[in-house]
């Protein structure tokens, strides 16, 4: 059955160039038959998109519940598709996946994936992949606010369902689709909202118009504001951690992402810029995503559509999805449309209508599966000989061992992550102690290099410090060993390997008390305990130096908690702490006595915790990802409560409720003069504010804090025009692990067993260090990179600078650190310099 198509066909080749322009000028509302190919027929009994969500694709931007009611009625009535909801969004909000193959893979599909998965195990190798299916993970809009490609995949979706005739047949027999219609639901219906109530009836594509100028925080990210086209690795979030699932259960030949870009632009395809892929990434990679390329360009040609590839972007950093799947046997393609934002948007290139960018990403999923049918062996061939190539790499390899002998949390979080990437870890088989370090069981866990994910273990804990290329996209390191603060030994012999690590190690749980109660600060979960302790209005304090007790020794910044005098009784108060040292995993330890060698606990070296009330300034000016950063690691990993105070209406807010006041960093003026005497005022008055990254410049500028920055002294003399921007870019630190030397008597570093800490980087904010060293505990050492590009000029500027400064004002305190302490929900080694700030500001 056909749908008559109100175009006519068969035009030569310039007419049709001719109406792909009118179309890409004038039509702001077009009929389905816009986006699919000519001189096919399609099946009358699959509903179109519009029978649906009651609109033609691109009138509307697409809601994330209409897209759902769709994708289930597609399922309903089509025997190609099948669908499953993974899980949700932080919002709730399904995370679907449709399976879209012939009706006979349908019924096989377990069989297939069985197959398809041993392509990728030891005894593949003279498996035939002739009759075999590809399998191409298609997915859309990562980015909520690059809304062709969920938009487009209205259209994709009911192609692949609806159409007729021998090539779509081929197609299905052949290809097994993971489509997953929406990466980032919560984002795109946050930015759908924002288009579709400023759209007007006449549809204005002036930019300066309020539909193309979204409001803050924006639509690109999650709930709290991740970019999550940088967690693939870390899968910190839930949306990434239901699509990683997929992955590791099927393992993709070809895995796309469909984003947007500037307005002025035209249409990207991968291969990014050559000099700029990952060393670990096989060449065979990008010749084949090459050869994909041709593809696209193919079909672009064919409606009129201009494109470029190889010019930018890059495929360097795992964590993005058109590079995750280089190191996972597969391609990874992005592709990037010009975005009109809303509905039509004045350009270079004429009005780009949002219609037309539809039709660009549509054209371009389709273009990927016929170029997964016409490379099917090829791909799956190089898919095998990958992993082939990775067993011999593996062979005769050690092991790493990783552990914090008095952090059992981040180990096991740590250890959480290699379970998603489907990576073998052990136990370890007894306690050893090498440079100085202990490994302990329980508290440790041993990695073989010798197995099939060989080359991702690599790619997490391998440190690189020399480069092709001195400009990346984005960060240039993510050592996760270095980015949790855990002790590690990368080559090991495989005799430290124990048996298969069960799921929980549960600690010991304390000893009643009739004294007082003592947790170590150690532990990644100790502040959430702590502020449970202090929201249930019990007494806690911090012992200032370290002390010995009934033969255990305590460090600096042990939580005291005493029995006498508390709002709950002797037995009440036991069974509270047995409870938070059971749910989180932490020791607390009760004891007798409080004669100690050292400080006793009746010691004034224990100083009283009051409560906290924190608010985090949010909103315009202040940059999203580090504000959401804050926002995420108060509410979902410490539960506790954080007020997000927005810019807006920062000049009315009464501020004396709150004890600390977190300040991101900024992309413009977040706070105005006003703003700046009111927060000076509140602090004078006994406030503790926290400042990160440029606010350290506003704090300087407003006598809120003095600080002394480095002047960057730049010599241009020898550059050219061409070489300009290459050489500016290299000034810049994408983002680079560094050494810093740490004061553990100073109450920002309690909790650190360390007297190194590995921080991240991504600013040239160099802040010179006071002149009394014990005003400096966080210090960049003399050699303090570990991995990740920057510049020598750079690298001179960094050596022996302080990430940390705190100042006094009035009865308040003024905390600043130069670098993020809380980086994409994956620097857990870190996280702990903001609790200190904020429990024990008053004691520094
Ligand atoms: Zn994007």
């Amino acid at each position: 059955m056909r749908i008559k198509f109100n175009r006519m066909k068969n035009f030569t080749l310039l007419l049709f160039l001719f109406l792909s322009i009118k179309a890409f000028t004038q039509d702001y509302h077009v009929k389905l038959d816009y986006f699919l190919p000519d001189n096919i027929s399609y099946n009358l009994n699959i509903p179109t998109p519009a029978s649906v969500i009651g609109h033609e694709i691109g009138d509307w931007h697409i809601t994330h519940d209409k897209l759902v009611q769709y994708m289930y009625v597609l399922a309903e009535s089509s025997d190609r598709i099948s669908i499953e909801n993974r899980g949700k969004t932080f919002e709730g909000r399904p995370l679907l996946l449709l399976y879209i193959s012939a009706p006979k893979n349908q019924s096989n599909l377990e069989q297939i994936r069985k197959n398809h998965v041993f392509l990728t195990e030891n005894g593949s190798e003279n498996m035939d992949v002739t009759k075999m299916p590809i399998v191409v993970y298609q997915g859309f809009s990562i980015h909520g606010n690059e809304p062709s490609g969920s938009n487009a995949s209205l259209a994709v979706a009911y192609y692949l369902a609806a159409a007729q005739g021998p090539e779509i047949k081929k197609l299905l027999d052949e290809t097994v689709i993971l489509f997953d219609p929406s990466y980032n639901p919560d984002g795109l219906q946050r930015f759908a909202y924002w288009a579709n109530i400023n759209k007007s009836k006449n549809i204005n594509p002036d930019p300066n118009d309020r539909e193309y100028d979204e409001i803050w925080p924006g639509g690109r990210t999650n709930h709290y504001w991740f970019d999550m086209n940088r967690d693939w690795l870390p899968v910190q979030l839930p949306e990434s951690q239901a699509r990683i699932n997929t992955f590791h259960n099927w393992y993709p030949n070809i895995l796309t992402d469909h984003h947007e870009m500037g307005t002025n632009s035209t249409f990207f395809f991968q291969p990014g810029i050559p000099s700029r892929t990952n060393p670990l990434t096989p060449s065979k990679n990008q010749e084949l995503t090459g050869a994909i390329g041709n593809y696209h360009a193919k079909a672009l040609n064919k409606i009129g559509s201009f494109y470029y590839s190889k010019e930018s972007f890059d495929d360097f950093y795992y964590g993005k999805g058109s590079t995750f799947p280089d190191i996972n046997g597969g391609i990874g393609i992005l592709f990037e449309q010009a975005s009109s934002r809303g509905h039509a948007q004045e350009s270079d290139n004429g009005i780009l209508t949002f219609p037309f960018t539809i039709r660009n990403q549509f054209t371009a999923a389709l273009s990927t599966l016929d170029a997964a049918v016409g490379m099917r062996n090829e791909l799956l061939n190089y898919q095998k000989s990958f992993y082939a190539n990775a067993r011999k790499e593996a062979e005769n390899s050690g092991v790493i061992v990783f552990g914090d002998e008095k952090d059992a949390t981040k180990v096991n979080q740590l250890a959480k992550i290699l379970k998603r990437h489907k990576i073998e870890y052990y136990e370890l088989k007894s306690n050893f102690s090498k440079n100085g370090k202990n490994y302990k069981k329980g508290y440790s866990y041993v990695i073989p290099k010798n197995q099939k994910q060989h080359r991702l273990i690599n790619a997490m804990f391998q440190k690189q410090t020399t480069f092709q290329d001195s400009l990346f996209y984005d960060v240039s390191a993510w050592t996760f060993p270095l980015a949790f603060n855990l002790d590690y030994e990368e080559n090991e012999s495989s005799n430290k390997q124990g048996k298969k690590a069960s799921e929980n190690k549960n600690i010991s749980i304390p000893t009643n008390s009739n004294y007082a109660y003592l947790m170590e600060w150690n532990d990644y979960n100790t502040p959430k305990i702590l502020n449970k302790i202090l929201e249930k209005g019990l007494r806690a304090k911090v012992g200032l130096k370290p002390f010995k007790l009934e033969n255990k020794n305590y460090d600096y910044g042990t939580i005291l908690i005493p029995v006498q005098n508390q709002k709950l009784n002797k037995q009440e108060l036991s069974s509270f702490i047995n409870q938070l040292s059971r749910e989180n995993n932490v020791l607390i330890n009760g004891v007798s006595t409080g004669l100690t060698e050292g400080i006793d606990l009746g010691s004034s070296n224990f100083k009283l915790i009051e409560p906290q009330k924190v608010a985090l300034i949010v909103g315009s000016g202040i940059t999203p990802y580090d504000a959401g950063e804050v926002w995420h690691l108060f509410d979902q990993r410490y539960d506790m409560l954080i007020s997000k105070l927005d810019t807006r209406d920062f000049n009315r807010t009464d501020l004396s409720k709150y004890t600390d006041i977190i300040l991101p960093n900024s992309w413009g003026n977040a706070l105005s003069k006003k703003g700046a005497e009111k927060l000076k005022k509140w602090v004078e008055n006994g406030g503790t504010l926290i400042g990160y990254k440029n606010a350290g410049k506003w704090l300087n500028n407003n006598d809120i804090l003095k600080i002394e920055f480095k002047s960057k002294k730049d010599s241009t003399q020898n550059i050219s025009f061409e070489q300009k921007s290459n050489y500016f870019g290299a000034q810049v630190i994408g983002g680079a692990i560094f050494e810093t030397n740490i004061d553990r008597s100073h109450p920002i570093a309690f909790g650190y067993k360390n007297n190194t800490l590995p921080v991240f980087r991504n600013s040239t904010i160099f802040m010179k260090p006071d002149k009394n060293s014990y005003n400096n505990p966080i210090n960049y050492t003399e050699n303090p990179l570990l991995s990740g590009y920057i510049s020598n000029k750079n690298l001179l500027e960094l050596k022996n600078t302080s990430m940390f400064k705190i100042g006094n004002l009035g009865r308040g305190k003024v905390i600043y650190f130069t670098d993020n302490t809380n980086f994409r929900a994956f620097w857990y080694g870190t996280n702990k310099l903001l609790m200190n700030a904020i429990f024990f500001g008053n004691a520094m």
